[in-house]
């Protein structure tokens, strides 16, 4: 150990690097961990965090105008940005502490400035410190990518703009078909903004099930958000009012703000990887093993920077196997199937497990089963909004291999149904859980005809 300055160098204190930080210290290794940003990384400071804070406030629209067929007089609401974006920051910044002083607690030394990799085991500051380290955890996470390069890309914004935006777009126009688009398209459509969302393929979310992706869509639209797919930003042209946006087909859309959620890429580029040895993958995140560990034996990497599944909890959980494995002993390797996942989008979304597409290529019979319904609460409101509920059974072996929703709390539904999936409870136990009434989960136990039958036996 002599050789060495610290047990353990983390490169990035977002969810991935500072839990590895913590356990690997609290397992009793010396550990640094450097960040050029803000300490808490994309969930804590432009991702997860923020954007839950957004969906609350856009949410209160509805709200307010449910309440009334509940006998409640609401006077005008109004609204103010800046209020919220002023409050939204005074959290992060809470969180951000919080995690400081954990890793503080943990005796993990915090270094505030960019870190370059020399060799496999010389990690450089930007003051040109140099410092040894026995083992190199990568968790530079990944930062967003706009796509083709088109004339007037400069005007273009992403998500880590559209958290600190001065005032609320009146109009925005929003491209891309994931997560990030969907999500802010239902946060700036709830806090009044006329939305756009311009997607290349046919229909939003691709890979989700398509039942969910069209009902999700027709609830989108019926909030008022216009979708256009098939179609792509072509050029971005500063106007007097706000921009001009020129789609695929040549339309014309004039916004205040223009918002691009094309995806994101892994935060490689400058971190030296090439002195180490290190390799990509062809996604071009790191390319590391089930333990996390690259092709470098003492450099791993863990998170968005890997590009396996971009999520926090995975994340966390990946960077929490590396520190047991690594410093306690204890080689642990994350199981990525069956990660249950939600997008806030209005309404919101809670997946697991294979989609209907999915399932009939793997299986020899597949049962589905789904229900479209009016949910209670908006009986009185009076609200045009329908609950989707889809679960997707093993003909043969009777076990739920996926489970799709889009209503409200679908993501807390979700995170339960989780552990039921994963522990492989078949339809039968499903059937034989007492529904808890009146709720609207409870028709994810009371779905008793099949909506379809695919596969052999289906065809005998
Ligand atoms: P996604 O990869 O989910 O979506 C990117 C979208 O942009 C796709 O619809 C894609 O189209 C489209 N696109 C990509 N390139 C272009 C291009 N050149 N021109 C036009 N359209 C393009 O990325 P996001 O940015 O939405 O989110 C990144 C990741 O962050 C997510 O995948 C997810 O893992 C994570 N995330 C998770 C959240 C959650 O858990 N709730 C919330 C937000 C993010 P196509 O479908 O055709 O490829």
């Amino acid at each position: 150990m002599a050789d060495f300055d610290v047990d353990l160098f983390v490169i990035g204190a977002g969810s991935g690097g500072v839990r590895a930080a913590r356990i690997a210290a609290s397992h009793g290794a010396r550990v640094a961990i450097a960040e050029e940003y803000r300490v808490g990384g994309t969930c804590v400071i432009r991702g997860c965090v923020p954007k839950k804070l957004l969906v609350y406030a856009s949410r209160f629209a509805d709200d307010f105008e449910d309440a009334a067929g509940y006998g409640w007089h609401v006077p005008q609401a109004t609204f103010d940005w800046t209020h919220l974006i002023a409050n939204k920051d005074r959290e992060i910044a809470r969180l951000e502490a919080a995690y400081v002083a954990t890793l503080e607690r943990h005796e993990v030394e915090i270094l505030r400035t960019r870190a370059v990799l020399e060799d496999r085991h010389t990690v450089r500051l930007a003051d040109g410190r140099r410092i040894r380290a026995k083992y190199v955890l990568i968790a530079t996470g990944a930062a967003p990518s706009l796509g083709a390069d088109i004339a007037g890309l400069q005007h273009v914004i992403t998500s880590n703009e559209a958290f600190h935006l001065p005032s609320l777009p009146k109009r925005i126009l929003i491209q891309g078909g994931g997560y990030i688009a969907v999500e802010f398209a239902g946060i700036f459509n709830g806090l009044g903004s006329e939305v756009t969302l311009v997607y290349r393929g046919d229909n939003i979310l691709r890979g989700f099930d398509d039942d969910l992706r069209a009902h999700l869509r027709g609830e989108m639209e019926r909030r008022g958000i216009r979708i256009v797919t098939r179609q792509t930003v072509a050029s971005v042209d500063k106007v007097e009012h706000g921009f001009c946006t020129t789609l695929s087909d040549n339309e014309e859309v004039v916004v205040d703000q223009v918002m691009f959620a094309t995806g994101r890429k892994p935060h490689v580029n400058g971190l030296g990887l090439e002195a180490t040895g290190v390799t990509l993958a062809a996604n071009g995140g790191i390319a590391v093993d089930g333990y996390s560990r690259t092709v470098v034996d003492n450099i791993y990497a863990v998170g968005d920077v890997t590009n396996r599944v971009n999520l926090t909890p995975v994340a966390i959980r990946e960077g929490h196997a590396f520190a047991d494995t690594v410093f306690g002993g204890k080689p642990v390797r994350v199981d990525h199937a069956n990660v249950p996942t939600a997008v806030f989008s209005e309404p919101e979304c809670g997946v697991i497990g294979l989609t209907e597409a999915q399932a009939r290529q793997h299986c020899e019979r597949v049962d589905i089963y789904k229900t479209t319904f009016r949910p209670m609460r908006a009986t009185l409101s009076g609200r045009d909004t329908r609950v989707f509920m889809k679960l997707v059974v093993d003909g043969i072996t009777d076990k739920v291999l996926g489970c799709h929703i889009v209503g409200a709390d679908a993501g807390e539904m979700i995170q339960v149904l989780g552990i039921a999936v994963r522990m492989g409870a078949t339809k039968a136990d499903f059937d034989a859980t007492m529904a808890v009434h009146p709720t609207m989960s409870e028709e994810l136990v009371t779905m008793r005809e099949k909506a379809a039958s695919y596969g052999r036996a289906a065809a005998e």
